[in-house]
């Protein structure tokens, strides 16, 4: 196992160097390539992005695209040399570091920079340039120290954006908004349409449902398709991101390495190696992300000054199996369980056992005022009562019990206190208690969750969300029919949440509106309505 592991290091180290050869400032690779890419138009129709800061780097990232919705984006099977820049202005007077990076055709002449050695707390402006021709400018933000002791931290915390259910107003929102950071919380693509639903607008390109008929590039037209949406550009140039990411961005429900409805693993794996390639070839995530066969490192650790702790936590890659999938134990198309005690095995998870531990180490030894927990969905249970007895939804956490009791222990330990879970998929905006046992109303509260309506991915019916209700009062506040994103607001004393919104199919000109403001007082685990 240990030899395994030093075995893919490696590998990955080597991958990360093969492109990632610095040529010195101003080196220009001449070939014959050169003049007929550049001269078939902007190659930076997909615009720059930033992500995961610490206090001293940040990630760029851009990638070479002039045809973006041809698999090869309209680039030769060659090397090209990228320059990039970053300063303190706007107007680039004061440049602090730059340098030349070669983007390759094996990562579709993608790029992801980190930038080291940056001054803490401090908000940079970049920009690249390729074949004569300058990209958009990007913001971006270092953490502050880590020992620094910071006053004020705001983020938006936003996922699932079905691009053919409304336009991305919110993100045009929160690409104006004063914030630090953007949290996206998974389903960044969606790989299918929803027959008989309200439709604004149509992905440029259809993927077959069936893992194998789905290709590299497929994946690739797609995620480029995504990006060419102006308003999501705009939240990309305007703040770094933290990314996490959920089922769509592959396959819709998949769990680790299996599909429901899809037999041939094989031909799942080689799909989920396609869209992970595809997923980092496309987002500000690290170099040291880069995938190796079909698994990719998402787990991250973040500090904002002594603030806040962030943790990014991939809830997919590393998931048991769905159990129980067949009629009569699973209803609804397989999304509510029925007498599955199979779920209940302590041997089961949802984060794997690695990560598991590693955040409860993470959170043990924290001494931050806050500790962020980003993850993709929502923790706090849904306790559907029918008259046949009491349903679980089988896509979440509900369906690993004892994993969550594991983790909900971790936080119950005396030194980890100030617990905020920040989540998304369920298309709809929750504020949340959550209890040591969440089934027992004598167990203590001892920590928070905000989740984020989606972005335009259609939510569920109010039927449905009447039942969460009822069956679990530690719901405080839970509303599907609007789109949007959450504001957070933390200072030492106390996080805001504001829960933003705006009524279904998103329209190009729509505002969102706050439909309630949530606060949680340090020291005091819980939500109260502000
Ligand atoms: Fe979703
Ligand atoms: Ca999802």
């Amino acid at each position: 196992m240990q030899r395994r592991d030093l075995f893919l290091r490696l590998s990955r180290i080597a991958a990360v160097m093969a492109w990632q050869q610095v040529f010195p400032t101003g080196a220009r690779a001449q070939s014959p390539h050169d003049a007929a890419w550049a001269s078939s138009g902007d190659p930076f129709p997909l615009g720059v992005a930033s992500g995961e800061p610490q206090s001293d780097s940040v990630v760029l990232w851009t990638r070479l695209a002039p045809m973006p919705l041809q698999a090869d984006g309209g680039m030769p099977q060659a090397s090209v040399p990228v320059r990039w820049e970053i300063a303190t202005d706007a107007r680039f007077t004061q440049v602090v570091r730059q340098g030349v990076i070669v983007a390759e055709p094996a990562v579709a002449h993608s790029v992801h920079v980190l930038v080291e050695g940056l001054a803490s707390g401090r908000t940079y402006h970049y920009r690249f340039e390729a074949g004569g021709h300058r990209s958009p400018v990007g913001r971006t933000r270092t953490a502050p120290d880590p020992a620094e002791p910071v006053q004020q931290l705001r983020m938006a915390l936003a996922s699932c954006q079905h691009y053919e259910h409304g336009y991305f107003t919110a993100h045009r929102e929160i690409a104006a908004s004063d914030v630090d950071l953007v949290l996206f919380v998974g389903d960044y693509i969606y790989t299918t349409d929803t027959p008989g639903h309200i439709r604004v607008r149509s992905h440029a390109h259809e993927m077959d449902p069936n893992p194998a008929g789905r290709t590299l590039a497929d994946y690739r037209i797609h995620h480029a398709n995504y990006k060419l949406d102006d308003d999501l550009r705009a939240s990309h140039a305007a703040h770094p991101w933290l990314m996490v990411w959920d089922d769509h961005e592959v396959m819709p429900d998949y769990t680790g390495d299996t599909a429901p409805g899809v037999d041939d693993q094989r031909a799942f794996l080689a799909a989920r190696a396609a869209a992970y390639k595809a997923y980092f070839e496309h987002m500000p995530v690290s170099p040291r992300r880069v995938p190796f066969e079909a698994s990719m490192p998402m787990q991250g650790r973040y500090r904002w000054g002594r603030l806040a702790d962030l943790w990014t936590l991939d809830t997919r890659q590393y998931r048991d199996a769905a159990l129980c999938t067949e009629w009569p134990r699973a209803l609804m198309h397989g999304k509510l369980l029925w007498r599955c005690e199979a779920i209940k095995s302590d041997q089961r998870t949802f984060l794997g056992h690695q990560q598991e531990d590693w955040l409860a180490a993470g959170l043990a030894g924290s001494d931050a005022n806050w500790r962020f927990v980003v993850q993709t969905t929502q923790i706090a249970p849904w306790l559907i009562r029918s008259p046949m007895g009491p349903l679980t939804y089988a896509e979440g956490w509900d369906a690993f019990p004892m994993a969550r009791a594991r983790m909900m222990q971790a936080i119950a330990q005396p030194r980890v206190q100030d617990v905020v879970f920040l989540g998304g998929d369920v298309h709809r905006h929750v504020a949340a208690n959550l209890r040591l046992d969440p089934f027992d109303r004598a167990s203590p509260v001892i920590a928070s969750e905000v989740v984020a309506t989606s972005i335009t991915s259609k939510g569920m019916s109010e039927v449905a969300n009447a039942w969460v209700r009822e069956g679990n009062p530690d719901v405080l506040h839970m509303r599907s029919d609007q789109r949007g994103h959450v504001l957070l607001d933390v200072t030492p004393r106390e996080v805001r949440c504001v829960f933003r919104g705006t009524p279904h199919p998103v329209q190009p000109q729509s505002k969102l509106r706050t439909q309630a403001t949530f606060v949680i007082e340090r020291g005091k685990p819980g939500l109260r309505k502000a």
